[in-house]
């Protein structure tokens, strides 16, 4: 099979549409990342996808829809906390998880009685979505355990003569996924996985915002835990990746005593000066927590095009979108995080 690229008209939208309810997978283009969209109700389809991806079975779907009226048919009930954070975040990065119909069968869900649900801001992804008729199933559009592709060269380069088409969109704005969150009782919200949606603004809504523990921490694969893909290795380049927690000077002391033949930093742009005076192959990720959360998914994979062998990154901090690239950056290093305040 080769993959074709689609453009955003007319035509090629309708064509996506007709794969989509055929039960063929479509890269999509989102605001968060690209992703393997299929039509979530048909088993067949969710099943092609998981394998497209390699991903583990018990590892859930997020459901896109493209109107607020396509969510209730998808869950039993819609608690009026829910309503009020998808007034305020749709359409946008925000998946809500709630208990599921039959419309979404088991396999869509991992296995779960619930389904998470988002309505995506991307024209093109709404495009599709409208254009198919069907919620649209998609999780990321990378092969189980790699970085997410934020643009469809990155899609393309993991899934080429896997499915059969991707639809151009453009590089992806947030470049992080959606924050996935959880209900509990009348007011209180769980965040599962941060994302552009940050906590700071969930308690704009919600009385309570709670992080889930895993967000920050490491869980073994045995461990039970309320969102499946907490437990996987993900987001890794080939190159290793070490997180370096620490200021400006102390990364830079951190990056002299560790020098070597395919060690590159990944700095904040402010870091680029020092690092270029002192000789140490650098890539900046930005200077915001936007800025980072937008390029570093691209930048793990520019590095592996490079032949990097050791990516150390300059940590974000862990308020605002800072505590998403965090969460991404600490799987994508294998745990693996120094602080560099110690030398
Ligand atoms: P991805 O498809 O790569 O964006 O990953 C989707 C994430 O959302 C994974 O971490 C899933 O475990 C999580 N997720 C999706 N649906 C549910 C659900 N019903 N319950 C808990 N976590 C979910
Ligand atoms: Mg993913």
């Amino acid at each position: 099979m080769t993959t074709r690229l689609l453009q955003n008209n007319a035509e090629d939208i309708a064509l996506a549409g007709a794969l989509l309810r055929g039960g063929e997978i479509v890269g999509m283009p989102t605001e968060t990342v690209y992703g393997l969209g299929c039509d979530a109700g048909n088993a067949d389809a969710v099943r092609k996808v998981f394998a497209a991806k390699g991903r583990p079975a018990d590892n859930p779907l997020i459901v896109h829809i493209a109107a607020l009226a396509d969510w209730a048919p998808l869950v039993r009930e819609i608690p009026p906390l829910a309503e009020q954070l998808a007034a305020r975040f749709w359409p946008g990065p925000l998946t809500v998880i709630l208990p599921r119909t039959d419309r979404i069968p088991a396999v869509t869900a991992g296995g779960l009685d619930t389904v998470g649900v988002r309505f995506p801001a991307h024209p093109v992804a709404q495009a599709m979505i409208r254009a198919a008729g069907v919620p649209v199933a998609a999780p990321s559009g990378n092969r189980s355990g790699s970085p997410s592709p934020t643009t469809s060269a990155h899609m393309l380069a993991d899934m080429d003569g896997r499915i059969p088409a991707i639809v151009e969109g453009g590089s992806c704005l947030c470049g992080v996924e959606s924050t996935v969150i959880q209900l509990e009782g009348a007011d209180t919200v769980r965040v599962l996985r941060p994302g552009f949606v940050t906590p700071e603004q969930l308690r704009t809504v919600a009385a309570n915002v709670i992080v889930d523990d895993a967000v920050l921490a490491q869980i073994s694969p045995d461990t039970v835990v309320r969102s499946p893909g907490m437990k996987y290795k993900h987001y890794a380049p080939n190159a290793a990746v070490t997180l370096v927690q620490g200021g400006r000077a102390a990364f830079l002391r951190f990056m002299d005593t560790h020098r070597g033949a395919g060690v590159y930093a990944l700095c904040f742009d402010a870091d680029v000066p020092e690092c270029e005076a002192a000789g140490i192959a650098c890539v900046p990720y930005g200077d915001t927590d936007e800025e980072r959360a937008a390029a570093f998914f691209a930048r793990l994979r520019e590095l592996d095009a490079e032949g990097a062998a050791h990516i150390y990154v300059r940590a974000p901090r862990t308020d605002g979108v800072g505590l998403a690239v965090y969460n991404r950056l600490i799987r994508a290093a294998g745990y693996d995080i120094a602080d560099a305040g110690t030398f």
